[in-house]
């Protein structure tokens, strides 16, 4: 296909006149038949990649996505687009249902499944008897052991890769240094794959952080910010209490329009505040990291994490929702010494101690309840047939990265040169030379009047 056609496919079937950067090149090379590593940043519209080549390649697009909710939405939005021929294979089907599917594939364009299920022998085999158009492997970086976010079950990918008969594959992440992206491409057994990379830098974003003795100097700052930046803003928390307390707080100490968002709310609220916020009738979203995904607002001007981000690799996500219209936009950390720990205990909840570890073998093997709170990660093993030993190993691989991701983010944040070089470094790119509109070094005042991002008085 020519690029011209592909253009004249962007706009009829999804009605966009121009490919994000990326899309094209990516989809070039897949119609070319060769396997891709795309690495672009969130919101860059990954997905359509898959839904536009599946569209003119014929036979079953198979997507490996790590979280349900990804696949609800996705299908949702295929759906919309008034695509049918989409599925999702979850845990949650009933036994009647799955195996209807799987008897009826051919009527399916477009599979999402989980890398567990894909490992079930009956959907393997089911998968074996139809044309593969695409074999997608979403959010890749999952597969890295040497990542935060690695998950046990991604790991059998590449074999499954295999026993589908090597389909055309193409891997998605948004963030990925060269050690992570070496690990996604070999576990997958495609070394030569192309990889096609996006910066993640944005340069409209300005980078700051204020180092701010306690919380009551905290909350002062953050309420300077939101009266005296031009919105519309997020604020991210890192508890749904504290996003609550403090959007009430917000809203009457500065009668502003503030909401709350996170997971405890309905998804009806949810849904009606998202709304709110897109429409413009929001200047403020007080939120947990639930908020952002699909969001799609183009003059976010302002992103404040009143809690640190998990890693640098989410803050660049979050981030990246701020400035989508290219416009100056500012990110800004709140940070009082010792934040840090807050992250900290957050790993903890996911770590696993080799005593828990034994303990939990022990009950599976005799078939009691499961121990902790890891226990969905451990199940995965015992099923699998992995010891203790090997498990309690990967463990504390696991807890060594998040470690060495919070060292990573504390380098961000307590940096007294340029932030921009050191988060571009982290992801193995080169900064571009530090100016006026990059970022705030120690003490200097923010730059909001040349930015343009004063609030004007209403
Ligand atoms: P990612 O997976 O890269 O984070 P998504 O696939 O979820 O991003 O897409 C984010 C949004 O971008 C979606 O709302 C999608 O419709 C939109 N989008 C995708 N491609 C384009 C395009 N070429 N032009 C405009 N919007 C696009
Ligand atoms: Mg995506």
């Amino acid at each position: 296909m020519t690029n011209d056609e592909l253009y004249r496919l962007l706009r009829a079937k999804y009605g966009f006149t121009s490919f994000r950067p990326g899309q094209l090149e990516v989809i070039s090379k897949l119609l070319n038949g060769q396997d891709v590593l795309a690495v672009l940043p969130t919101g860059t519209g990954k997905s359509l990649i898959y839904q536009l080549v599946g569209s003119v390649v014929s036979g079953l697009v198979v997507v490996v996505s790590p979280l349900i909710s990804l696949m609800q939405d996705q299908v949702a939005r295929l759906n919309y687009q008034g695509e049918k021929r989409v599925a999702a294979l979850t845990s949650q089907l009933a036994f009647g249902v799955r195996q209807h599917l799987l008897n009826h594939l051919t009527s399916i364009k477009y599979l999402f499944v989980s890398p567990e299920m894909l490992s079930q022998p009956a959907v393997l085999t089911a998968l074996t008897t139809v044309p593969l158009a695409l074999f997608v492997v979403d959010e890749a970086h999952c597969i890295s052991t040497w990542g935060p976010d690695f998950r046990p079950d991604y790991q059998s990918l590449g074999q499954l890769r295999t026993t589908l008969g090597q389909p055309r594959t193409l891997m998605l992440t948004a963030t990925a240094t060269q050690h992570v992206r070496h690990d996604i491409v070999t576990q997958l057994g495609v070394p030569g794959a192309q990889q096609v990379l996006y910066s993640v830098n944005r340069p409209n974003i300005y980078l700051a952080v204020a180092t701010l003795s306690d919380e009551a100097a905290k909350r002062a700052r953050l309420q300077q910010l939101v009266t005296g930046v031009r919105g519309p803003a997020i604020v991210y928390f890192s508890s749904k209490r504290q996003t609550d307390l403090t959007a009430d707080w917000l809203r009457e100490q500065t009668g502003l329009r503030v909401a709350a968002y996170h997971a405890g709310l309905s998804a009806e609220d949810r849904f009606k505040i998202q709304q709110q916020f897109m429409a413009g009738d929001l200047d403020v979203i007080c939120a947990t990291s639930a908020f952002g995904m699909g969001i799609n607002k183009a003059d976010i001007r302002m992103v404040i994490h009143y809690h640190l981000p998990t890693t640098l690799a989410d803050y660049v996500q979050e981030i990246g929702r701020a400035g989508r219209d290219g416009e100056p936009s500012l990110a800004m950390i709140l940070y009082v010494a010792g934040d840090e720990n807050l992250v900290r205990n957050l790993n903890e909840l996911t770590a696993a101690s080799p005593n828990e570890i034994a303990l939990d073998f022990d009950r599976f093997t005799h078939k009691r309840e499961p121990a902790s709170e890891v226990s969905q990660v451990l199940q995965y093993y015992w099923q699998h047939g992995a010891d203790v030993a090997t498990v309690s190993q990967l463990f504390e691989k696991r807890a060594r990265a998040k470690e060495r991701e919070l060292q990573a983010l504390m380098a961000y944040v307590t940096s007294s040169t340029c932030r921009r070089a050191v988060m571009l470094t982290y992801f193995d790119e080169t900064a571009p030379q530090h100016d006026e509109r990059c970022c705030q070094l120690d003490g200097a005042p923010l730059p909001l009047a040349a930015l343009g991002l004063t609030r004007s008085a209403t």
